[in-house]
């Protein structure tokens, strides 16, 4: 009898270890960089890891998501081959494709690869109620937090400082702190102001208003009307009344378009089956973060794309009738 059971053990052992070991084998990593903790960058690759992952003993792909310092960082780090995919500024997805801007010294990465786009994101101007700005001119002598570098808010507040002829020079503080830290800087006093390029409604932008009644100001300037009609990439964006407690009128600002990105690096099974988790359970995808309410699968086919669809996204899109 006893006998019989050890044998019986070891037969169930082997038979439940065969298959994993099969799948262990054939397992691939992907690593999806995003943004700080309180962004929607980072909730945003856990959504598109969540929905990969469900599917794992089928594909074998096990994904993770990254909180990083954002767009720049991500773009460079895919280009370096320490990330497979990121989520990216639509404006920095064009300008590291080409090697322009910000990305000049290091050239075009004709490597990159889009892979589809995401939610809308306003560049934001939250200010301290007693500041006294109410629009960009006001923020001349104030204390400003432009972001860290890595980060796509730094980048593209950066590039609408030179187009106002203005530098850092003009705020009594240029601070340079990551997202994650900018609000309880604000509600300490550390600083007037912080521009932040994210997807609403976010945590990072409730969290301030709800603890020390931060305000949010429109961000307009006849440069920044010249710049967006200048460019593919840029638009005019409003965060409407009432996305936020107490915020009763419509801001009026400008942005880009959050992406999803890869490079020729990263297989076309696997982007493949990234992008197959994400359209196949698109109802559950939208139901993870609220930021996600608008979007919808033509539009992140087509918008803000700048470098060339990757294979794999490719594949799967004309499988879909979406190409
Ligand atoms: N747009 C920001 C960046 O590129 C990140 C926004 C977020 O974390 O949601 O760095």
């Amino acid at each position: 009898m006893r006998y019989q059971t050890v044998t019986g053990s070891i037969l169930l052992a082997l038979t439940l270890t065969a298959p994993t070991m099969a799948g262990a084998q054939q397992q691939q990593f992907v690593t999806i960089g995003t943004g700080g903790v309180t962004g929607v960058y980072y909730p945003a690759g856990g959504a598109i890891c969540r929905l990969v992952n469900q599917d794992r003993d089928e594909h074998g792909i096990r994904c993770s998501a990254e909180s990083t310092g954002g767009s720049v960082f991500n773009l460079n780090a895919i280009r370096q081959g320490e990330l497979d995919m990121g989520v990216v500024q639509s404006d920095w997805q064009y300008h590291s494709y080409h090697g322009t801007s910000q990305f000049e010294d290091q050239g075009a990465h004709e490597e990159l690869r889009a892979v589809f786009s995401l939610h809308p994101e306003p560049l934001t101007l939250v200010v301290r109620p007693d500041s006294g700005i109410e629009g960009i001119e006001d923020l001349r002598g104030k204390r400003v937090n432009v972001g860290n570098p890595g980060s796509g808010q730094r980048a593209t507040v950066d590039l609408m400082l030179d187009e106002l002829g203005w530098s850092h020079d003009d705020f009594a503080l240029a601070s340079e702190l990551p997202s994650r830290e900018q609000a309880q800087a604000l509600c300490d006093d550390r600083i007037d102001a912080f521009f932040f390029t994210v997807g609403h409604p976010s945590g990072s932008i409730q969290e301030p208003i709800a603890t020390c009644d931060a305000e949010l100001v429109s961000v307009e300037h006849e440069v920044i009307d010249e710049l967006v009609a200048d460019t593919p990439y840029y638009f005019h964006a409003t965060i409407p009344a009432g996305m936020y407690p107490g915020q009763d009128e419509d801001v009026n600002t400008w942005g880009v378009g959050a992406t999803f990105v890869s490079s020729t690096n990263t297989e076309a099974d696997v982007v493949y089956e990234v992008v197959s988790a994400v359209f196949e359970n698109f109802e559950t995808f939208k139901g993870l973060h609220p930021a996600f309410d608008a979007l919808n699968k033509e539009q992140m086919v087509e918008d803000g794309l700048s470098a060339p669809l990757h294979e794999g996204a490719k594949r799967y899109y004309e499988e879909a009738g979406l190409l």
